[in-house]
């Protein structure tokens, strides 16, 4: 597996975000020369690469070159190999429709999207200066759906923004609920110093906060484990990455953890396995012999 940084920086100034304050305002690399990194790891033999952005969504805006990070994808899955492209982190309001075609469009694209909400009210977005509302963000994932119907949707999601009510947190749970995420990476808020939300007045209490936070986990637990139920008896095409203990560890192209038994010199290649069992967070299966 390789990562690899396609661009540097953000400019978004989400209000409780450090990084445009660390990193700078947005510098998208060359696409020449990121081509030519995919190339030489291909040629190594790296089968997962992963382009890296804070928010890879608007790789290109600052180049002089007519290319968005769609054009980006489809130009490095058009080269030779057996290999299988990601990325992250993908802002919402710049994800697009042709981002969504484009990934359809190639099998060396994983159908796989990390696309963080945050939240499900539109106050709240707002004050976090996200710039979407739930409802644009529930209708590109329609959309992702539509072309994609396969695709693993995963996201992040802070529980106790500064003011947030209780009422607002109801519309968090509702839209989890709608998108049915395979899985959340779900925070607390934390006040970063020298970012607005930081200043911002917040009168609820780290207990409340986290009574929200259990009732979010225990609605994703149960998504997900719903989703794991539906994975089994398919078959999926994985990439075996590694062992834990007595079993290999796997990847689905959906980014979803496969556990197999199996000998460790299949590490590296990748293997139809049907899926056989599962848990809350990963999947057990069986290799399919050729
Ligand atoms: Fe940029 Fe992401 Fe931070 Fe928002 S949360 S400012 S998009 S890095």
């Amino acid at each position: 597996k390789a990562w690899l940084s396609v661009m540097y920086g953000c400019n978004n100034f989400c209000t409780y975000c450090i990084v445009p304050y660390v990193r700078g305002r947005e510098r998208s690399r060359q696409p020449g020369d990121i081509r030519r990194e995919v190339e030489e790891l291909i040629e190594k033999g790296y089968k997962d690469i992963t382009l890296l952005g804070q928010n890879v969504n608007s790789y290109g805006k600052d180049l002089e070159l007519d290319v968005d990070f769609a054009d980006l994808l489809k130009m490095l899955s058009e080269l030779p190999g057996d290999f299988v492209l990601r990325f992250m982190t993908s802002h919402p309001k710049d994800a697009s429709k042709k981002l969504f075609d484009t990934m359809a469009a190639s099998p060396k694209i994983a159908k796989h999207i990390h696309l963080p909400f945050q939240a499900g009210n539109d106050r709240v977005l707002r004050a976090m200066n996200r710039r979407y509302t739930a409802e644009q963000y529930l209708s590109l994932v329609r959309y992702a759906r539509q072309v994609m119907p396969e695709i693993v949707l995963t996201s992040d999601v802070i529980v106790g923004f500064p003011g947030e009510t209780d009422e607002e947190f109801e519309d968090t749970l509702k839209l989890v609920e709608t998108v049915g995420y395979d899985a959340l990476f779900t925070f607390i808020f934390s006040p970063r110093e020298g970012t607005p939300a930081a200043e911002m007045p917040d009168p609820y209490t780290r207990q409340e906060k986290q009574a929200r936070f259990d009732r979010l986990l225990d609605l994703q637990n149960r998504i997900s484990q719903e989703k794991h139920n539906a994975y089994v008896g398919r078959t999926f095409r994985v990439l075996i990455d590694g062992a834990d203990g007595e079993m290999l560890t796997a990847r689905t192209d959906g980014g979803r953890l496969v556990r197999l038994k199996g000998d460790t010199g299949l590490i590296g290649s990748f293997q139809e396995v049907v899926i056989t069992g599962n848990t809350t967070w990963s999947l057990v299966g069986e290799r399919k012999e050729n």
